[in-house]
């Protein structure tokens, strides 16, 4: 398997912590699967708590002096990171289509994503700036300075394994914060190679730091990691459920926290918007990932005028999508996950159908095996379905009809999540009127692709707090500290 890779070297089989690969543990090793064919792709050490610990050990060490070096130091350590994230981008995108199951395209896609925040904070790392206030007395300067926070732990999802990782690594280090990544049980291999790079690109021992931990591990870690009175930063990106929980942790340390979490978005065609734009759009936003995307359309509400057409020009594409195993040439949408992934979006499809919804394509396993699931077109969906409430992450459409913009705006803000809305329209009046509307963090207006490096990403309402990438997302790794100075005369 490691053949498959041109460098082979970032083929590993080991944890790395305080600059050195762990390759043992007393708790034995655990599997990670390619979930296109179930094969075992390597055997990891199942890392416990005291490794954990000793994590947190060397990346509160290593802060010390890395908070010590200049910002132009570490834009340099960053943008030397990048350049080796681009010149290895061929094998990183193998490593995730390998362990998540993406389209290789689609991993590549990934890749030129997760290298951007890279070389974006490399950039920022030299624009943290302070200010100086109109002090109250004459006598006084008042001075404001940002620090870094200090070590920060990141858990990450498996479902963009390398780009959850930089968007928190990238300005974490930039701000001379050290970090412990917990990656998701299923993507460990490309952290590791990302940390392989960042070894090799002269980020000092200990500043980033990766543990391999088994799934039924990551609650005794994950409490271990954010109660650790060392780490002063907890950040996040998963499912609602845990974020709570490691909020009710950071809340036990009153620890800095950024928590992304799920979403529910709703992509709204008005009668007056370019349909095949929107076409366009929708398949981008819902299909990307294979639907498991945290800003991925959840639900499609679409006005009476256009639906029927909508929905046809919609199976149309939907039919031609090509399912297969990501590695192979041409190939739009892999397996999911896991069977449970696929379960699901199979279970959200039969409770639609009991409630009325009609199968336009799809709605079955795909032949292909277990995690797979047909790409499927569902009608006449109503809010009180399944895929109404929760999130379906797999390539699940549900067509919703609406009549006014006023019940659109209803149904689309019917939810407690508020990750990312999507809306086409060619009115300009309302389309100002629908954004001011609309309760979410990040809206997709006449697009259905909204990620980059230079916006702030991140939710409202149950969806999360914080922001990743932009100037922003480097202030969640500084704290401000505030100088009075007195008796300097007037
Ligand atoms: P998903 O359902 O998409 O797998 P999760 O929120 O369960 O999303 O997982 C996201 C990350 O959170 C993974 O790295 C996982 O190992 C980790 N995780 C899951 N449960 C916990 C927990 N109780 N404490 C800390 N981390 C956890």
């Amino acid at each position: 398997m490691k053949a498959l890779l041109k460098y082979p070297a970032l083929w590993k089989d080991a944890a790395f912590i305080g600059g050195e690969w762990l390759a043992q543990s007393p708790h034995g090793r655990y599997a990670v699967c390619n979930p296109a064919n179930g094969e075992t792709l390597v055997e990891l050490p199942r890392l416990g708590v005291d490794a954990a610990r000793a994590a947190v050990g060397a990346a509160h060490e290593a802060f010390l002096a890395w908070r010590r070096t200049t910002a132009d130091e570490r834009a340099q350590c960053l943008r030397r990171w990048y350049e080796l994230i681009v010149e290895h981008t061929d094998d990183l995108a193998r490593l995730i289509t390998l362990e998540e199951g993406k389209p290789l395209a689609e991993a590549r896609g990934e890749m030129k994503y997760a290298a951007s925040f890279v070389r974006w904070f490399s950039e920022e790392a030299r624009r943290v700036r302070g200010e100086i206030i109109p002090a109250p007395q004459a006598s006084q300067r008042i001075v404001v300075t940002r620090e870094p926070v200090g070590v920060a732990v990141a858990i990450t999802p498996w479902n963009f394994p390398a780009a959850m990782i930089t968007r928190k690594a990238a300005p974490a280090l930039a701000a001379g914060c050290t970090m412990v990544v917990k990656p998701a049980e299923q993507t460990p291999m490309t952290a590791l190679a990302l940390a392989e790079l960042a070894h090799r690109a002269g980020i000092p021992a200990g500043v980033f730091n990766v543990v391999t931990v088994a799934g039924q591990d990551a609650p005794a870690v994950g409490d271990a990691l954010c109660h650790d009175a060392r780490v002063r930063k907890i950040t996040f990106t998963g499912s609602t459920a845990v974020g709570k929980i490691l909020l009710r942790h950071a809340a036990d340390g009153v620890k800095k926290a950024s928590m992304e979490l799920g979403g529910n978005a709703p992509f709204i065609v008005f009668d007056d918007a370019d349909l095949d734009a929107a076409v366009d759009g929708v398949m981008a936003a819902k299909f990307r990932n294979t639907g498991q995307s945290c800003i991925g359309a959840n639900r499609v509400l679409v006005q009476a005028g256009v639906y029927d057409a909508f929905a046809r020009k919609v199976v149309a594409r939907v039919a031609a999508l090509k399912v297969g195993n990501g590695l192979d040439d041409g190939v739009q949408i892999g397996p999911l996950i896991d069977t449970a992934a696929a379960d699901k979006s199979l279970e959200h499809v039969a409770d639609a159908r009991t409630h009325g919804a009609r199968v336009l394509h799809g709605g079955q396993r795909h032949a292909l095996g277990a995690c797979f699931v047909e790409p499927t077109v569902l009608a006449d969906m109503t809010p009180s379905m399944r895929v109404a409430r929760e999130e379906t992450f797999g390539p699940v459409l549900p067509l919703f009809r609406f009549t006014t913009e006023d019940e659109a705006i209803a149904l689309a803000n019917d939810t407690e999540f508020g990750l990312a809305a999507y809306f086409y329209s060619r009115d300009a009046a309302r389309i100002w009127r629908v954004s001011g509307r609309l309760e979410t963090g990040m809206l997709g207006i006449n697009t259905g692709l909204i990620s980059n490096e230079v916006a702030p990403f991140g939710g409202i309402k149950e969806s999360g707090l914080g922001r990743e990438g932009s100037s922003h997302g480097i202030d969640e790794y500084t704290e401000m500290k505030y100088l009075c100075w007195d008796g300097l005369g007037a």
